[in-house]
């Protein structure tokens, strides 16, 4: 291969390979258990893989419409009204996308001029500043503090400025497991009120919440709903990280923005998935099944982790665990989860990766989307240290 002769001028200079490729690959390098990018290591209901196949030999081989295929829009709209009481319209309010890293984007995109600022939370899923900068626009950090990473509203309304376009929101949080309460969507809703913010709700992890607590999706918050793209992601909900499905809802007018660049993005999304999906949707009972699930692989992983030198933060939902190892090591965040995986053989996440500047406040996340086995390897070797 030649090599390009010229110089490059990145639009992403700081920008190089996310942690999560490079600690599964660390995990794989050193056949160390991989508790560091989020996926479940079991399967996918095998009623949804029988779905899949059916919908291919029943002939959805062809692009599904650009919008998403009617079925499953119809099933995604019964799903908000049910869960949240939303009523939002097939034809023109929701979108079917790849993946909620598209949706976000799409929806950004479509909304941030250069020049324009966004508020994102700190720390921040790693997909949501590049996909900013890209567009020319400018991230602001509102920082969500240790230990218990709720958000400072003073604070936040101190950062809006007559440029603010955007607010990014993630509840349940990735990586903290933070789970916003009523009185921050009330702050929040009270923060936009009169001004011309868009807000993207990252929910992706809506159906982990734990400890009889609900999802305040910004769904049940008309003030806010109004505003806002609302995202979340089948890989998240159905164990298929893999198909890179999910959706997005927002009012009429902000969805005609959103699919003016989703058709130039994607256009439009795999079409057996999509099928698959609507029928399996139907099923009752999934989502609560899925929360007792990843409630009790939670309680397992603390309890284990309580008798060992780890000190827990909270994890109120998501798959994630997050935890502070001064007792074990002064070693800054990233070199002891390289240590971890290669002398230890458990990968994990080092969350000064979700700081623009690598913040390095001693806490690294764990991943406990594994299966009974999986786990118990695992936590054998995390109590010894
Ligand atoms: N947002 C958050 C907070 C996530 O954790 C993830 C993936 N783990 C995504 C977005 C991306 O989801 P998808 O794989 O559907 O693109
Ligand atoms: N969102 C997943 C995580 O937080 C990883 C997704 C990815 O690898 N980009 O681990």
């Amino acid at each position: 291969m030649p090599s390009y002769p010229r110089p490059i001028q990145s639009r992403l200079p700081d920008v190089g390979t996310t942690i999560f490729t490079v600690m599964s690959a660390l995990a794989q390098q050193h056949g160390a258990i991989n508790l560091s990018q989020g996926f479940p290591d079991f399967d996918a209901p095998a009623d949804l893989l029988a779905l899949l196949n059916e919908a291919t030999k029943a002939g959805h081989n062809q692009y599904a419409p650009m919008t998403g295929a009617p079925v499953l829009r119809e099933a995604i709209a019964a799903k908000v009204q049910a869960l949240y009481g939303a009523a939002y319209d097939v034809a023109n309010e929701i979108t079917v996308t790849a993946g909620a890293t598209q949706a976000i984007f799409t929806a950004v995109a479509a909304m941030v001029h250069p020049g324009d600022e966004v508020i994102v939370f700190t720390p921040v899923y790693d997909s949501y500043g590049p996909s900013i900068e890209l567009q020319g626009g400018k991230v602001v950090y509102a920082d969500l503090s240790l230990p218990d990473y709720r958000p400072d509203w003073a604070r936040v309304k101190a950062l809006i400025t007559p440029r603010t376009r955007m607010i990014i929101i993630n509840s349940p949080h990735n990586p903290t497991g933070t789970v916003w309460t009523a009185d921050d969507m009330a702050a929040l809703e009270a923060l936009v009120k009169d001004t011309d913010i868009v807000i993207v709700s990252d929910e992706v992890y809506e159906h982990m919440v734990f400890d009889q607590a609900r999802h305040e999706s910004v769904l049940r918050y008309p003030g806010l709903a109004e505003r806002s793209f609302v995202v979340s992601s089948f890989g998240k909900t159905y164990h298929i990280t893999g198909w890179k499905i999910a959706y997005c809802l927002a009012p009429r007018e902000l969805m005609a923005e959103f699919r003016k660049a989703h058709q130039f993005i994607v256009f439009t999304v795999h079409a057996p998935s999509q099928y698959a999906l609507a029928e399996f949707m139907k099923r009752p009972g999934w989502y609560e099944q899925l929360k007792a699930l990843y409630q009790g692989k939670r309680d397992i992983f603390r309890q284990a982790l309580s008798s060992s030198r780890f000190e827990l933060l909270p994890c109120q939902g998501t798959y994630f665990q997050c935890v502070k190892y001064s007792a074990i090591s002064d070693e800054g965040d990233r070199a002891f989860v390289e240590r971890l995986t290669r002398e230890h053989g458990v990968a994990a996440i080092p969350v000064s990766a979700f700081y623009p500047n690598g913040d390095d406040h001693g806490v690294i996340r764990f991943c406990f989307a594994k299966s009974a086995a999986t786990l118990e390897s695992a936590l054998a070797r995390l109590v010894r240290l």
